[in-house]
């Protein structure tokens, strides 16, 4: 069995909303965007793919306001398993969490029993209890991308042909400002196409004002600013990536059109929470994906001018304050716990290998995300002469999920055998994080079993 394609994607996303109207629906009704294709993709004159967001939730009881969530998959191209989980989490949601119309009634999801290969206990057969179900109902509005980026799906998903590897891909295809190719990278593709799609934002955008110049040039930021990548005058660390042209963050800040649709769903919908699902860790990030955090000094933030030039790993980190920063890892934790929780069955083992790790963004390496984004935009606009900053509530959650690891095939496991563990470990993740976002407070009761 294969990973979904871009159109299957696509196909199975309108099927689920038209099967549950007013439950799910596609917005808006009319394709959003024709994406800017590569020619060599298209011929002149073929319509561009349009991104399907799906809103799932019930009509909000008279006199209550919903708390609007957002999950997203797919930026990268390469990244070939969240989409196809993000895919099976929504159909399972709307499928089997509610009974047939008219009633509607809330029920208990269950995941079967599921063997592994090369692991000696199955996953337990799970519930998703069903006050969980109904909470996510009730009191969220939950907005789903599945597949941020299909032209780059598209392209990934070709055969590898004349030693050059297009599964290699992780931008979009829309042109840059580079008109002539670059010379072929190490795999034998041309990067002078294309934006890495989470990094096209406009929070550390300009990176020679943001960071400092020692911190760049010694490979911790992991942004291009160059189509065809950006030489780092010191060799890379072991701790970072080459910064090549897979990495580019673009001609201008929201140049491309897919990183528009998203700046749009963000600022319209506001979402409380967000969850970006990429691959692979196995980790559970929060913001900043710029630097490291702090919750002491409000003044170090990455609106200050006077740190422009200068914002490196020492004596400086992007402040969060102490209750936002604390909450964040408590989701966090309770995301991976989750997935532990569905591994293991209850109770979970408190430490065990190969868990999701909760870490910073930033101690992966720098560069803001579209995650960041939804961040920045809580943040009051900062005056001199101290240019602290502080929350305007409600305070944003956004989270970034690394799911699947290296030893299970990085970006590519393979699809019956690896890909459901993973994509169970996701959907786990994801039930963690709803859990929070419908009901922070409640008690409930996950319990394994036939
Ligand atoms: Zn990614």
């Amino acid at each position: 069995m294969n990973y979904l394609t871009a159109d299957e994607i696509e196909a199975r996303l309108d099927r689920l909303a038209s099967e549950n109207p007013g439950l799910c629906s596609k917005i808006p009704p009319v394709p959003l965007f024709t994406a800017p294709k590569d020619p060599a993709d298209a011929p002149p004159g073929v319509p561009g793919r349009t991104l399907r967001i799906l809103k799932i939730g019930l009509p909000a009881a008279p006199g209550k306001t919903k708390t609007p969530v957002l999950i997203t998959g797919g930026l990268h191209a390469r990244e070939w398993a969240p989409p196809d989980a993000l895919v099976s989490f929504c159909e399972r949601l709307v499928k089997e969490g509610l009974g047939p119309a008219p009633q509607r009634k809330p029920r208990p999801l269950r995941y079967p029993l599921l063997v592994v290969p090369d692991r000696p206990m199955p996953l337990p057969s799970m519930p998703v209890p069903a006050p969980l179900v109904k909470a996510i109902f009730e009191e969220l509005d939950l907005y789903v991308v599945p597949l941020c980026n299909p032209d780059g799906r598209v392209y990934s998903q070709k055969q590898p042909t004349g030693g050059v590897d297009f599964a290699r891909w992780r931008k979009n295809r829309a042109r840059t400002r580079d008109t002539l190719p670059c010379p072929p990278d190490k795999y034998g593709l041309d990067q002078s196409v294309g934006t890495d799609l989470n990094r096209n934002i406009d929070v550390d955008f300009d990176i020679d004002q943001f960071y400092s110049r020692d911190f760049y040039d010694e490979g911790w930021v992991h942004t291009a600013k160059d189509p065809c990548g950006t030489p780092i005058p010191q060799p890379p660390l072991t701790s970072v990536m080459d910064v090549d042209g897979e990495s580019y963050h673009g001609d201008n800040p929201f140049s491309e059109a897919e990183t528009q649709v998203l700046k749009n769903l963000i600022d319209n919908v506001n979402p409380t929470y967000m969850a970006d699902c990429h691959a692979y860790g196995p980790t559970i990030l929060h913001s900043w994906g710029t630097l490291d955090i702090q919750s002491t000094a409000p003044e170090k933030n990455f609106r200050n001018p006077s740190w422009d030039g200068q914002r490196s790993n020492t004596g400086y980190g992007e402040y969060v304050p102490p209750d936002l920063a604390a909450t964040a890892e408590n989701i966090a934790g309770q995301m991976s716990w989750c997935i532990e929780l569905m591994k293991r069955g209850y109770p979970p083992s408190p430490s065990s290998a190969g868990a999701y790790e909760v870490q910073v963004s930033a101690q992966l390496y720098a560069g803001a995300g579209i995650a960041d984004y939804l961040m920045s935009r809580q943040y009051t606009v900062p005056v001199p002469p101290d240019f602290r900053i502080d929350v305007v509530p409600p305070a944003r959650y956004p989270f970034t999920i690394e799911c699947g690891s290296g030893r299970e095939n990085g970006f590519w496991p393979l699809r019956s055998t690896q890909f459901p563990k993973i994509e169970r470990e996701l959907h786990w993740g994801l039930w963690g994080f709803l859990k929070m976002a419908a009901a922070p407070h409640a008690t409930i009761p996950f319990r394994a079993g036939p």
